[in-house]
């Protein structure tokens, strides 16, 4: 039988953008599919993500690893409950080597742009090695904390010791000994204070916002024996992996609805404060003027101990300006440093840029985020044909696993790229009302969250919109099971055929 245009099978070229948690899972879904053309181009010389580009001393998930992997390629022997970041970092490398996904991952490679061209329907994308690439498909997995913040401090550039962040750490700076102030009070501020207060002579925090500071035994290991027994049974550790992805709905819940488990929760970072830190000053400049759970909230078991110690000092005056020697007050007050180690963040809502992404009619993405980042249901994006994000706007980087996330959001592309290789479709593009409408309930939800209770946090677009995921997880399931075409605008190949004078759809690689 002859295929007739609208029938034609054709496996889509694919590029996927980066190789973190998100773009493993896109590749892992795409090979477990069949597909074979696709490629993978990440900027950092490894797999992994923020697990690659994070390696401050102190570097630890706060989320159990028993819950942070991937549902498909559970870890037994994890070295402890919450693992340190290199063992981490390795496992991404592991899963990538146990998978054969290396052979599609291209590193150290820089998306520079990516072009989509209305008569042949085909993405141009550009590497930072000049290489060009034609694909039918882009998918962007560049994660959300990728573009670390770096604060606009006055003198910052004249500091004649040495200036580090957090995510771009530089492993020959030694700490031993030396006068190190941190800024910035998140997770990371919190655990880098923690590792870096032994080493150091001196360690000035410098806390603008306090955050409220969870208890937990983060140094506990997980038994020999468990691993053992985990390893030899996958079927329990299938069982255990899933009864802690529906234990963790204990998250959504305390983040939607102010029940007695909120305020149980908010009780016991009350109590955390108030139990370790005993010196009534120190307490008052750690206390937080907003609700716990307000901001991501922060867990460590070793924080309040570390500013408790005689080499360490808290400051909550802010900072006027860095001179050469240190950093000065507002007050007037002089810290002489060796090291400022900015824990200042991410710009967290930047998603794909710096790169140049232009659409349908040339539409920039800049112009179409031009009042914050905006997707239909975390991954599409009005006016971007045939390009979807994984881990995108909305994420739920605050309440739900993201692997969990990504494996659903990556089975949802995949639905779409399906209808691409049986020739039902040609191009997909999300409309601007499904998109608005999304949005729309997004907001709404978002407003009696408590990340909506009084507090500023990285959770906030520009525009005052909260970029998370303000409902369930089985919503999310819900939503990303089956694509909804009355949502998109969908070519076929036959229109597309007659609309581009029979143009041939080969994917070409030049470079
Ligand atoms: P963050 O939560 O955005 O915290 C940045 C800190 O820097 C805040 O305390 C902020 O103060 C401060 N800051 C920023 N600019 C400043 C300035 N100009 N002067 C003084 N202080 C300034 O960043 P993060 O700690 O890197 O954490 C980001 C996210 O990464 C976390 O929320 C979490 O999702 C993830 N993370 C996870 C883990 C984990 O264990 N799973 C570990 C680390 C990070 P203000 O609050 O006053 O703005």
């Amino acid at each position: 039988m002859t295929p007739t245009p609208r029938q034609e099978k054709r496996e889509p070229e694919i590029v996927i953008i980066g190789a973190g948690i998100a773009g493993i899972t896109m590749a892992y879904t795409l090979q477990g599919a069949g597909y074979s053309r696709f490629r993978v181009l990440e900027k950092g010389s490894d797999v992994g993500g923020v697990w690659y580009w994070n390696r401050y001393p102190g570097l630890t998930c706060d989320v159990p690893s028993q819950l942070y992997q991937f549902g498909f390629a559970p870890k037994a022997d994890w070295s402890s409950i919450w693992a340190p970041g290199p063992e981490i970092q390795r496992y991404h490398r592991d899963v990538v080597d146990k998978f054969g996904l290396d052979e599609h991952i291209q590193l150290n490679t820089t998306v520079v742009s990516a072009d989509f061209d209305d008569a042949s329907a085909l993405w141009t994308v550009v590497t930072d090695t000049g290489e060009t690439i034609l694909a039918d498909f882009v998918i962007c997995a560049t994660g959300v904390l990728h573009n670390p913040a770096y604060p606009n401090i006055p003198g910052l550039a004249e500091f004649k010791g040495k200036v580090v962040h957090t995510a771009r750490w530089d492993e020959s700076l030694d700490v031993d000994g030396a006068r190190i102030a941190v800024i910035g009070t998140g997770s990371t501020g919190v655990q880098v204070v923690s590792a870096l207060q032994q080493p150091a002579r001196s360690l000035t925090h410098f806390v603008r916002s306090p955050q409220w500071v969870l208890w937990a035994p983060m140094h506990l290991r997980q038994p020999k024996l468990v691993s053992r027994i985990l390893e030899r049974s996958p079927g329990l550790h299938a069982w255990i992996y899933a009864m802690s992805l529906k234990a963790s709905a204990v998250l959504p819940d305390v983040i939607l609805n102010d029940t007695w488990r909120r305020r149980a929760v908010q009780k016991y970072a009350r109590l955390c404060l108030r139990r370790q830190v005993q010196d009534r000053q120190l307490r008052e400049s750690l206390t937080p003027d907003y609700e716990p759970l307000c901001k991501r909230q922060v867990v460590s078991g070793t924080y309040y101990r570390a500013l408790r110690s005689a080499n360490t000092e808290l400051v909550t005056t802010d900072i006027a300006r860095v001179t050469e020697e240190g950093i000065q007050t507002v007050d007037g007050r002089e810290f002489p440093l060796d090291i400022i180690v900015l824990a200042t963040g991410f710009r967290a809502h930047d998603y794909m840029r710096p790169m140049r992404i232009t659409g349908r009619e040339g539409r920039q993405l800049d112009e179409i985020w031009a009042d914050g980042p905006r997707a239909y249901r975390m991954t599409a994006i009005p006016g971007l044909p045939n390009l979807f994000t994984v881990l995108g706007p909305n994420s739920p980087t605050g309440s739900i696993s993201l692997q969990y996330s990504a494996e659903v959001t990556s089975r949802y592309i995949l639905s779409w790229l399906d209808k691409f290789r049986v020739g039902e479709i040609s191009t997909t593009e999300v409309t601007e009302e499904a998109t608005e409408e999304f949005n729309r309930e997004v907001n709404s939800a978002a407003k009696t969250t408590v990340w909506n209770s009084g507090c500023n946090s990285w959770y906030f677009t520009d525009s005052g919109n909260i970029d998370l995921w303000p409902f369930t997880r089985s919503k999310l399931t819900e939503m990303l099971t089956q694509p909804n075409e009355s949502h998109f605008r969908v070519t076929r190949r036959q229109e597309e055929r007659e609309a581009a004078g029979g143009i041939n759809l080969a994917s070409q690689r030049k470079g």
